[in-house]
């Protein structure tokens, strides 16, 4: 059978040219799969190891159209790429991951609610305003009760653009524009869900994640699989995450956050169309990873295996607080002496507070074994400026 293999113009024009594109290229270049990247930024972590690397905007549709020109598909690597072009480009036949009608959706937090309420799928509940002054007056009519949580339609990243709001006071500051206000869920824990679909007919989903938070900073401290829920509830998610996946009839990867609530609900939090940094310890810990899974559908190559080996704990590794400038790794090699763990440096040039610079993965024979290794690798590094 011909394969990508044999087709030596094949290549798969890439938007976006960060850390989830640099992890997408060493899975091509393993796999012979050519990959031009374009991206803003001359030193994106994708300048090294694309074919072509292009400086440019994904956001403007002129210069996605000229990029993409001759590719044989197309994939994302972040949310805000012109979805106009994505749709021209596949009205012209080439396959885009994810679909033009699915980004349209995930782009907006609004819209991405109202979807799984109009599919039946489980999602907090929620009410929509078209702006910050109606949201007001709803609780000024006495039609919105604290506590809830305020979501921006458009243009939120990395929490920005969600806010626990219990109070009054906790209105200032809000950016103005289309939101909405959702249940304050009572969550039990986290859990990540990727699943690929391709077009053969065939799908499967990674093993559930499990989001361990720190005790006081409200931030994701480990990426922990597999999860300490019972396995009914973890296969109750696997399938729950599928079936986000078929009503969006979303090809490639989809990255399902879930919520488990207290009494033992699951509730769809948000998707992602592409790879997740829920799903990076799939390097390290499955016989497929979620990289090497997105190419194979790209490719019309069979699924691969996504099932776990080994227990494994991912860390992100971030820029100390109080450091911007010029990055600086302190504690590597201290840290590098960790057993069974695998170092992920994205080669961002710049350190800020919090910014994610790479992830370490470490794998054992128990889960504890794994996140002790994990921490003690995280806690030797110390990214500085
Ligand atoms: P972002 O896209 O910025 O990551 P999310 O929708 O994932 O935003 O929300 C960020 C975090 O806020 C979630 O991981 C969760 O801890 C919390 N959160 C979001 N929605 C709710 C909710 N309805 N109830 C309780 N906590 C929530």
């Amino acid at each position: 059978m011909a394969s990508i293999f044999s087709n030596p113009d094949f290549q798969i024009a890439l938007l976006g040219g960060g850390q989830l594109g640099k992890m997408i290229l060493s899975e091509a270049r393993r796999m012979d799969i050519a990959v031009r990247v374009l991206d803003p930024s001359a030193d994106a972590p994708c300048r090294l190891g694309a074919q072509h690397f292009v400086q440019g905007s994904f956001m403007d549709f002129d210069t996605v159209m000229a990029f993409a020109e001759g590719a044989q598909a197309v994939a994302i690597e972040i949310e805000s790429v012109n979805a106009d072009a994505l749709e021209a480009l596949e009205a012209k036949g080439v396959p885009c991951f994810p679909q033009s009608h699915v980004l349209r959706i995930i782009q907006n937090k609004v819209a991405q609610k109202q979807f799984y309420a109009d599919h039946g799928l489980p999602t907090s509940d929620f009410q929509r305003f078209s702006t910050l002054k109606e949201l007001t007056q709803a609780i000024d009519l006495g039609r919105l009760a604290f506590p809830f949580v305020w979501k921006l339609g458009q243009g939120g990243y990395d929490g920005f653009g969600v806010s626990v709001i219990r109070i009054a006071d906790d209105l200032a500051g809000l950016s103005e524009g289309e939101c909405i206000a959702e249940t304050l869920v009572d969550i039990g824990c986290e859990i990540g869900v990727v699943v690929a679909r391709n077009k053969i007919g065939e799908s499967q989903s990674f093993p559930a994640v499990e989001m361990e938070f720190h005790p006081t900073a409200n931030q994701v401290e480990f990426v922990v699989c597999p999860s300490a829920l019972p396995p009914e509830a973890i296969a109750e998610a696997e399938a729950l995450a599928l079936r986000v996946s078929e009503a969006f009839n979303a090809f490639g990867l989809l990255a399902v956050e879930l919520f488990y609530t207290k009494s033992g609900q699951w509730l769809v939090n948000e998707v992602a169309p592409r790879p997740h940094n829920s799903g990076h310890l799939t390097i390290e810990a499955c016989s497929t990873s979620q990289f090497e899974q997105l190419l194979r559908c790209m490719c019309g190559l069979p699924m691969g295996d996504s099932k776990l080996l080994h227990p494994a704990v991912m860390a992100n590794i971030v820029g100390a607080e109080g450091f911007s400038g010029p990055v600086r790794y302190d504690g590597l090699s201290d840290a590098m002496r960790t057993p069974g763990t695998a170092f992920h440096i994205y080669g961002k040039a710049q350190t800020r507070p919090f910014r994610k610079m790479g992830h370490l993965t470490s794998v054992g024979r128990s889960v504890d074994e794994a996140r002790a290794r994990a921490a003690a690798a995280r806690d030797a590094l110390q990214v500085r400026a």
